[in-house]
């Protein structure tokens, strides 16, 4: 039972919440080891939102001053019925009330500055290396395997190797992410392409909920002048082949994105006439089943990120739980002692995220529910849909400090009060 702080962390997958833990850990003095599959020169497509719970976080590790003049800031989401009325706005930031707008940032503007901050910490990755099997686990530490051959060993092994997670068949043997059925398809298209209709009024982002669900048009870049727009359509399942042969065949995608154009308003119809057909893409929705737990019967084998929980996109939270799981398990490892073993502090760690992530699928679901198509949208019960109320309203999710949170059970439970270091970035950085 390790009942004092690890030394030797190692991460599998230099994704989001790899990289985003192991400069978590190294804030609290947690040396760790990260191992990705893919080697960095391998791009990544599409742009993110990152909303106020995400940014904070982001912005204590003194990488939300780098991504904002990267991204776009915008505050809410504009819904609008078949007629083009403003119906509701949904907020994804707002500066006044939850303390940061939302940033839609490109993934690789992203993955770009979480890579440098590493280099600048000196933080070890080793990239192409395909984690394989947990060889072993004991009161000693556990000992892993890639697929060369080679094996390793470490205090605690963390998987944060994204929804297809390897290191989840040992911590919850038997899932498989569920497909839901849907497929989003979308685009990246200029602004100028855009027909606006006279007199009415279109702040970006907007979603425009009609007879056949939603299509959504959001600016990805810095001044706004590229549009994601896109939509969701029921799917039949695919294996990974007909998932390729699908975003391929670029015909038959943008016939599958066209499908019920005559049913939009002409805004739509004008995204839809102009698709740069390169820009296609699609997402289909898995979800990762609620697993028991997210660490192995010793303790020493963690998943988190998409690994542990890959949730539907539509309250842009998939990153921003996962940026959640790594600050406040980073923010409890150093508290690690005999009155606090790691079994004990990973039992309450899932279990206060578990509660959270429940209560974002919630959201979730009640957003989704509001892009479905009118005519199913129509047999559902009131709340079963999301209808904006009062100012502050998520807060819950906005305004938390899950690392205030962490640091006071500690308390609570050890006697022992422990700050975070403030000026962690400033020492770290200086003369670099
Ligand atoms: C199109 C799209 C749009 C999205 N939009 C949003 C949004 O607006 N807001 C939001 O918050 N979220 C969004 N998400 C969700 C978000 O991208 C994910 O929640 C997030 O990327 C999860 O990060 P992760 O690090 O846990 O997993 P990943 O980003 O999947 O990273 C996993 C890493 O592990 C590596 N890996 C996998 N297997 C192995 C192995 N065996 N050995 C070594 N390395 C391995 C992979 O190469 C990868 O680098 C979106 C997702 C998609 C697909």
């Amino acid at each position: 039972m390790l009942s004092t702080p690890p030394t030797r962390v190692a991460i599998i997958g230099a994704g989001l919440s790899g990289l985003t833990l192991a400069i978590a850990l190294h804030r609290q003095g947690i040396a760790c080891t990260i191992y990705e599959l893919r080697q960095p020169s391998v791009s990544s497509s599409g742009a993110l939102i990152l909303s106020p719970n995400a940014l904070r976080i982001l912005d204590t590790l003194g990488l939300y001053s780098r991504l904002s003049p990267q991204g776009y800031s915008f505050e809410t989401i504009a819904y609008k019925n078949h007629e083009e009325a403003t119906t509701d706005r949904y907020y994804l930031g707002d500066e006044k009330t939850y303390g940061y707008k939302a940033l839609r940032v490109y993934r690789q503007i992203l993955l770009t500055e979480l890579r440098a901050m590493a280099k600048q910490l000196q933080i070890p990755i080793t990239y192409g290396v395909k984690f394989s099997h947990v060889v072993s686990e004991d009161d000693k530490g556990v000992s892993f395997a890639f697929v060369d051959g080679t094996v390793s060993s470490a205090d605690i092994l963390i998987g944060a190797d994204g929804i297809h997670s390897t290191v989840r068949k040992y911590v919850a043997p038997g899932v498989f992410p569920k497909y839901s059925g849907q497929v989003a398809i979308t685009c990246a298209i200029p602004l100028s392409k855009l027909e606006f209709p006279d007199g009415v009024e279109y702040d970006l982002p907007v979603g425009i909920h009609g007879k056949n669900g939603a299509f959504v048009m959001a600016p990805q870049n810095t001044d706004g002048s590229e549009v994601l727009a896109g939509t969701q359509r029921a799917y039949p399942e695919q294996d990974r082949a007909g998932w390729d042969a699908l975003l391929a065949n670029k015909d038959g995608l943008l016939a599958l994105f066209q499908t019920g154009m005559e049913d939009w308003p002409q805004l739509v119809k004008s995204a839809l006439n102009n698709v740069p057909v390169d820009t296609l893409a699609i997402w289909p929705y898995y979800v990762v089943p609620k697993l028991e737990r997210w660490f192995s019967p010793a303790n020493r084998v963690i998943i988190l990120g998409d690994a542990a929980h890959a949730i539907p996109p539509t309250a842009g939270q998939g990153a921003s739980q996962g940026f959640e799981d790594v600050f406040t398990l980073a923010a409890l490892l150093p508290s690690l002692s005999q009155k606090m073993p790691l079994g004990k502090a990973v039992t309450y760690w899932n279990n206060m995220r578990q509660k959270r992530v429940d209560k974002v699928i919630e959201l979730t679901l009640q957003l989704n529910n509001t892009r479905l198509p009118q005519a199913e949208r129509e047999k559902l019960e009131a709340g079963q849909t999301w209808v904006s109320g009062e100012s502050g309203e998520l807060g819950w999710l906005y305004n938390a400090n899950v690392e205030e949170d962490v640091l006071a059970w500690i308390k609570t439970e050890t006697k022992v009060a422990r700050t975070c270091p403030v000026d962690w970035l400033a020492t770290k950085l200086q003369g670099k």
